[in-house]
Formats: structure tokens, C-alpha cells, sequence
């Protein structure tokens, strides 16, 4: 008998740190067309953690950018700076158990580790205030099957080491507050940029500890410019052009191997995204991590 799967349903993420760009359209599209042409649900998330690194008026931007490409997403809008609580409860009872510590060791101290946490402070029983919190990481190999990047397993404790769930300044970790929000929404599919790849070993990781269900993943290329870096927020992208929509969306259904027909070459927002709703077919998008956008046209 074939396991029953719940309703699809998916989401796309944004973090308020700059405007969307053509890379977050191909991500934001993909994750769009991969629910409505199963009729699932697409929700939309604010990922507002980080309020220093938040650029103002980022977020009103990004909504109005969605509407104007005509991805339109159903329900409220769940922001993370209103989801403190829940991230404080899981955090309080991680700590407990005596799966998480904390750690005061200064970025100094950790240079030369090569990004892996050593686990200095293990064992150290430091008081939580005015430090960051860890989660003990169990020295395996997690792995899953990614619906277009194929098999992809990482070695926690050897290419990692205990991770960062709390910043010494109080902030959240993106791991702990993605793991829970996906889980309080019900997310059944994660679809991102490829960026993100390698944090998903520790988001299962999270969600086996935690006793949530693991969504199944797709991560489409992540687009980058032609000095191989990713597009985005260091270069400061101006907003999605709205009187751009059409030949933008047409560009990312191309991007993600969809083979638009050129009569639609120039059709208004709504139809493009009517035929990609339709024709969509998640197993033609490159099986690459990256795609440089000179490339494509
Ligand atoms: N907020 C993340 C970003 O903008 C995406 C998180 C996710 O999709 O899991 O890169
Ligand atoms: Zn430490």
C-alpha cells in the first residue's frame, strides 16, 4: 500500500534584508508553481529574525513585488518576530534535557577551527545569559533525497560540530525558528534556492530531535553573477521592476528548464503563470547548484 501523503503544502520564506531579486523570483516561483499545480496550498512567511541586518521598508516591498508578479499566497502572512515564544519554549526545553549548552567562546578563540565548532564548552556548564546556546550534534551522517540536487548527506559532527540555535545577542538561530515554523504550518514541501542545501542535514536533524515530520525537499539553482557570486543582497538589488513582470517571470520559467512556448512570449503575468501552473514539471529544472544569469535568456 502506498503511504498517504497529507495535502501539499508549501511556502516561500523571505528574509527582510533586501529586496527580492531575479534569484529569489526563480525560488519564489518554483516554490509557487510546485504547490498550485498540485492545487496545494503556498504560504508566505517573513523570516524578521534578525531586525539589525532588516533593511527598512524591505518587507512592504517584497509583498508588493509577489502581488505585482502575480504570486499571490494564501492566508496571513506568518512573521518570525511574532513566533519568540515558541522558539523560547523549545529553546528552554533543549537546555534541560542537556541537548544544547551554552557557549562563550569569542569569535577569536574560534578562528582556526575551520568553520567546526570543536566543542569547547561541551561540558563546561556556562550560564546561558550573555552566551550563545549550541545543540549537541550526534556524530552521524544525516542524508536525504533531494527532489532535483539527487542524494545529499553531510557528517554533523565532522563537517559541523554542535551548532548555533541561540546568538550570544539574544537572536534566534535561522535553523531552530525554520524547523519550527515549517513544522507549525504544516509545511509539506520546501522549495528553495540550492544555497541552502547544506543547512537541511541540520533542519532534520532538529526535526527528528523535536519529533516533527520531515517535509521533502527540492532545491532549485541558485543564480549567480558572472564573478560566480550569488545575486542578492551584498550588491544591494534594487526592487523586482513590477513593469518588468512579464519578461522576468518568462526568464525564471526558462531558468528552471520549462519550455515556454514563445507565442507567450510577452502575455501578461496572470497567463504566464496559468501555463506554468499547468505545464509544470519539476524534474526538467537543471540538475545544477548554480546557473549564471548572463546565461540565460
Ligand atoms: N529566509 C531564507 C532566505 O531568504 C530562506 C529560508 C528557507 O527557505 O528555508 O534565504
Ligand atoms: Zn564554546
Amino acid at each position: 500500500m502506498q503511504p498517504i501523503r497529507p495535502p501539499y503544502i508549501g511556502r516561500f520564506a523571505p528574509t527582510p534584508s533586501g529586496y527580492l531579486h531575479f534569484g529569489s523570483l526563480v525560488a519564489a516561483l518554483a516554490s509557487y508553481l510546485d504547490a498550485r499545480h498540485v492545487g496545494g496550498r503556498w504560504l508566505l512567511r517573513m523570516e524578521d529574525l534578525d531586525p539589525p541586518r532588516e533593511m527598512p521598508g524591505a518587507q512592504d516591498t517584497i509583498l508588493r513585488s509577489l502581488e505585482s508578479y502575480g504570486l499571490h499566497w494564501d492566508g496571513e502572512v506568518l512573521k518570525q518576530s511574532q513566533r519568540h515564544a515558541a522558539y523560547a519554549g523549545v529553546l528552554e526545553r533543549l537546555l534541560q534535557q542537556g541537548l544544547a549548552y551554552a557557549c562563550t567562546c569569542s569569535r577569536k578563540q574560534l578562528e582556526g577551527c575551520a568553520g567546526i565548532y570543536p566543542g569547547t564548552c561541551r561540558d563546561a556548564n556556562h550560564a546561558t545569559a550573555d552566551a550563545a546556546i549550541r545543540l549537541r550534534v550526534p556524530n552521524l551522517e544525516y542524508c536525504f533525497e533531494d527532489r532535483v540536487q539527487g542524494r545529499f548527506c553531510q557528517h554533523l559532527q565532522r563537517e559541523l560540530g554542535d551548532f548555533v540555535i541561540r546568538r550570544r545577542d539574544g537572536l534566534y538561530a535561522y535553523q531552530l525558528a525554520v524547523v519550527l515554523d515549517d513544522a507549525a504550518q504544516g509545511i509539506t514541501d520546501v522549495v528553495r534556492g540550492a544555497d541552502l542545501l547544506d543547512n537541511t542535514p541540520r533542519q532534520l536533524y532538529l526535526q527528528e530531535l523535536l519529533g516533527l515530520s520531515h517535509p521533502r525537499y527540492l532545491h532549485v539553482p541558485l543564480i549567480i553573477q558572472p564573478d560566480g557570486h550569488k545575486l542578492g543582497k551584498r550588491y544591494r538589488s534594487p526592487p523586482l521592476p513590477p513593469e518588468q513582470a512579464s519578461p522576468l517571470l518568462a526568464r525564471a520559467l526558462r531558468a528552471l528548464g520549462q519550455a515556454l512556448p514563445q507565442e507567450l512570449e510577452g502575455a501578461l503575468p496572470a497567463e504566464l503563470l496559468e501555463w506554468g501552473v499547468e505545464h509544470w514539471n519539476a524534474s526538467a529544472i537543471p540538475r545544477s547548484r548554480t546557473l549564471a544569469e548572463a546565461q540565460l535568456r
